[in-house]
């Protein structure tokens, strides 16, 4: 039994309440280990540590703090595999089509952002000749980090690169259902960095979560979660002025053209659904509109080819899908499941409610399952699942596949499947979204700015300019040449 701690001030600690949350295996709902259930008083030592390390953090050469990341990244990648297998069996996503790739990216982002300290630059304002005016990139203090579970090693690393990397200092809160991922993530930079650079607090969201968003000594509020705890998240940042980042979530559409009837459209859907992570992706393609030339036999294939996935064991390298996080989203995933096959407008095509009897019982398994509709008005096609169910829906007009497409108060992600070029950016074009991908349905990429509109979120990760616009504040400074 793995009973972890907490990383505060550089020491490895209990909560002081000295209460611990389980943590479960999904795969076979057996605990293996506990987490410290961190509470107000353990954000209020976090935040004391981190405002204690931030002066010298701050005033860091840049290019030094981004070598002390690269160093990071070198010694992490030589866990990578020990990080993969903790995802593995804290998530139950599984080992070799999600939580490597994970682990891999996790490394890359902290050797992304070691990369590009030095490209805290200001910029210098043309007033005339006795004028001299510039801009400072200066860190904003304190950053208050909260992450969910669904990737909880590489969206942790999202936030403690950057924020480190432009001189804040930071107080991460894991999501109670992973911590232990991150906790190794944490191990990693507690080797490298000073004491009290990063702080990892583990705990509820209610409890912990709260305090950190509430805290007075936080200077910056960046969130990745449900879009109901980001209007929280927002709520406490409104009261103190700070600024807040919001990755939330989506529901998002992929358009199918009549000439995309082709084998390599198919994986792309069944890619960018993210079938292999139970669909628990703020980018899934939930929301497939197929024109109506093609629908019947192109969903079919896409039911065929979802159907062969092989679930199982999380660990076992044969495994495409593992489980869900936990028992709650198992019976919401569930739900929505049962809702389509009451509703007689929707027709099942493939999937349906877990299996009952044999090895994946134990486990929060839910199967991979296409509904097919002509309406997307109703909850399964509006609301996000965050499970393997995609819905399927028939369009014959341009405009009208676009208005669906736009008709959510979702804007995350959009994929467009056509070889017609004209036709795919006026698409691209049109949709309410951060991140539209044309003809393929890949994962975020680093350097490329990622981030939601609409009830999505606020602000971008994953590149330069998300580093600056999330992590730094503008300071102007104007100096006299005339004196
Ligand atoms: P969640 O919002 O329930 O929890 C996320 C984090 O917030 C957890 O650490 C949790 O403990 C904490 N939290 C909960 N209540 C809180 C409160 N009152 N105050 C402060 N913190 C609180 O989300 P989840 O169920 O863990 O994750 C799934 C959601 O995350 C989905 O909606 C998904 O779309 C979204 N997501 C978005 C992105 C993105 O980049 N846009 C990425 C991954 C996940």
């Amino acid at each position: 039994m793995q009973q972890a701690k907490m990383l505060i001030d550089g020491q490895w600690v209990d909560s002081i309440s000295g209460q611990v949350l389980p943590v479960q295996n999904p795969a076979n709902r057996e605990q293996f280990g506990t987490i410290p259930r961190g509470a107000a008083q353990d954000v209020e030592l976090a935040v004391a540590a981190a405002t204690r390390a931030f002066p010298s953090w701050s005033r860091m050469v840049p290019r030094e703090r981004g070598r002390l990341l690269s160093q990071v990244a070198d010694r992490l990648a030589q866990r990578q595999e020990e990080l993969a297998q903790m995802i593995a069996r804290e998530t139950g996503n599984a080992l070799r089509t999600q939580s490597r790739p994970e682990a891999a990216s996790t490394v890359d982002i902290f050797r992304y952002f070691g990369g590009i300290a030095g490209e805290l630059k200001g910029q210098t304002i043309p007033l005339g000749e006795q004028v001299l005016s510039y801009t400072r990139r200066e860190p904003i203090g304190i950053v208050g980090a909260i992450v969910p579970w669904n990737a909880p090693a590489s969206l942790s690393a999202l936030k403690i690169a950057p924020a480190l990397c432009a001189g804040n200092t930071i107080v991460l809160k894991t999501a109670e259902d992973a911590s232990l991922a991150p906790l190794i993530v944490a191990e990693v930079c507690n080797e490298i960095l000073p004491p009290g650079v990063i702080n990892v607090v583990t705990g509820l969201g209610e409890e912990a979560g709260a305090a950190l968003s509430g805290h007075p000594g936080v200077h910056k509020l960046s969130f990745t979660g449900s879009t109901d705890v980001g209007k929280l998240i927002m709520r406490a940042a409104a009261d103190r002025i700070v600024p807040v980042s919001l990755e939330l979530g989506g529901k998002s559409p992929s358009i199918v053209y009549p000439d995309a009837n082709e084998p390599w459209v198919i994986d792309g859907v069944l890619s960018s659904m993210r079938f292999t992570r139970q669909s628990q992706s703020c980018t899934a393609g939930s929301r497939l509109f197929v024109h109506d030339s093609i629908f019947d036999d192109f969903v079919q294939q896409v039911a065929d080819k979802a159907s062969a996935l092989r679930m199982g064991d999380p660990l076992d390298e044969a495994t495409d899908v593992g489980t869900v996080i936990n028992e709650k989203q198992f019976r919401r995933v569930c739900s929505y499941v049962r809702e389509g096959l009451e509703n007689p407008q929707a027709r099942l095509i493939t999937g349906g409610l877990p299996p009952t009897e044999g090895p994946l019982s134990k486990g929060f398994y839910t199967v991979p399952t296409v509904f097919a509709q002509d309406s997307n008005d109703w909850r399964l096609a509006r609301e996000e699942i965050f499970g393997p169910v995609l819905v399927a829906i028939r369009w014959r007009d341009e405009a009208e596949v676009l208005r669906m497409a736009n008709d959510s108060h979702y804007g995350l992600a959009a994929y467009v499947w056509t070889r017609d070029v004209g036709r795919a950016l006026r698409a691209a074009h049109s949709i309410q979204a951060g991140w539209v991908q044309v003809n393929q349905g890949l994962g975020q990429s680093l350097g490329q700015p990622y981030g939601g509109v609409k009830q999505s979120g606020i602000g971008r990760e994953f590149a330069l300019e998300g580093m600056l616009d999330s992590f730094t504040q503008v300071k102007a400074v104007t100096v006299n040449l005339a004196v």
